[in-house]
């Protein structure tokens, strides 16, 4: 079998640049990637400095083209297993059978959003039901706004859509609001609904309003709600590394992980990573890699010279 010198596994933004720049770094490498982004269900991406308003897919083609152009395989599959065999790098699984070999790994495997069971947001995902107004706010700018509650952050994530529009309502259970809450939100004209919700009313394929478990119904034509991020770690997990006791993976510079040889980059250890942050995350790790195959090879190189074989 084959050992490449960097697996990467995931091709969104992330492992697509990294792979990108270690493959004009003329090392030998192979993306796994399952084919479904965070960003999958957007029509848009946004914010992504000349790349504005693109379809997220737009962007991972030209992506996988620039880097197989320069000699980089794409692999469409999900791996499985990952195994550290030291110092003669891992070995993966993939769901197919496959096995593939490599000197350094990259996980880039993203993470998933998990929204709070109320009927309706689901199905509204990336249209009309919202997580980050750096993505949505300015096309659903001045339009009446709610924000779902989902945890204590949920104030200061108000606040922050409140940016956006003059016409926001944040929803929270009964009793959940401190005084000071309350303080600052009036403070910023953010009307305040208490009480258990009933459903997202959908009526003609677009978000109408909120209803709540009393009958109420608050107009309104988007819904922001902070969802709980989890990162898509069960790779990280099964080969060793250090998690947090929430799950993420604990990292050092560049991505660098506590299993030698392997890294992270973009949404499986950041979960504030834009499209662009996990790309410039990609690269950095990809450049940290680089380094690091070629302090290996400098000394594999020394040991055959010492032995009279020079490379
Ligand atoms: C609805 C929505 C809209 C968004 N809009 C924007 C926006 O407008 N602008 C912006 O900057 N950001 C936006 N984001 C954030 C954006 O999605 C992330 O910043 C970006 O996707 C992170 O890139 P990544 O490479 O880390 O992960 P991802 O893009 O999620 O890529 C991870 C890849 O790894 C693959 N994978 C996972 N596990 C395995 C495995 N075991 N084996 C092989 N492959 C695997 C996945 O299938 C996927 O292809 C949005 C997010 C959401 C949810």
């Amino acid at each position: 079998m084959n050992t490449h010198d960097i697996l990467i596994v995931g091709g969104g933004a992330a492992g697509l640049s990294a792979a990108l720049v270690l493959s004009r770094a003329r090392r030998d490498v192979v993306v796994v990637d399952a084919g479904v982004p965070r960003n999958a269900p957007a029509a848009h991406l946004q914010g992504f400095l000349s790349r504005d308003g693109m379809a997220p897919s737009d962007l991972l083609e030209a992506g996988r083209a620039e880097a197989t152009g320069y000699g980089a395989v794409i692999v469409g599959g999900t791996v499985t297993e990952l195994v550290h065999c030291g110092q003669s790098g891992f070995q993966a699984l993939l769901e197919d059978g496959q096995r593939l070999r490599a000197r350094k790994v990259l996980v880039t495997t993203g993470l998933h959003d998990e929204l709070p069971d109320v009927p309706g947001l689901a199905e509204r995902w990336a249209k009309d039901v919202l997580h980050c107004p750096y993505c949505h706010g300015w096309e659903v700018r001045d339009q009446q706004l709610g924000v779902l509650w989902n945890g204590p952050d949920s104030v200061r994530y108000a606040q922050v859509v409140r940016q956006w529009t003059h016409d926001l309502v944040l929803f929270a259970p009964t009793g959940t609001l401190t005084a000071a809450d309350r303080t600052q939100l009036v403070a910023r004209a953010i009307g305040i609904v208490e009480g258990p919700l009933e459903r997202v009313v959908v009526q003609d394929d677009r978000v109408t309003a909120v209803e709540l478990a009393d009958g109420r119904i608050i107009p309104r034509q988007a819904v922001f709600v902070p969802p709980r991020f989890v990162p898509n770690a069960a790779l990280l997990a099964g080969v060793g590394c250090d998690l947090d006791e929430e799950g993420w993976v604990v990292t050092g510079a560049s991505g660098t992980t506590s299993v030698p040889g392997l890294w992270v980059a973009g949404n499986v250890t950041n979960a504030r990573a834009q499209v662009i942050t996990a790309a410039g995350e990609g690269s950095a790790a990809a450049i940290a890699i680089n380094a690091d195959l070629v302090g290996d090879d400098v000394r594999t190189a020394v040991t055959y010279f010492n032995q009279g074989f020079p490379a």
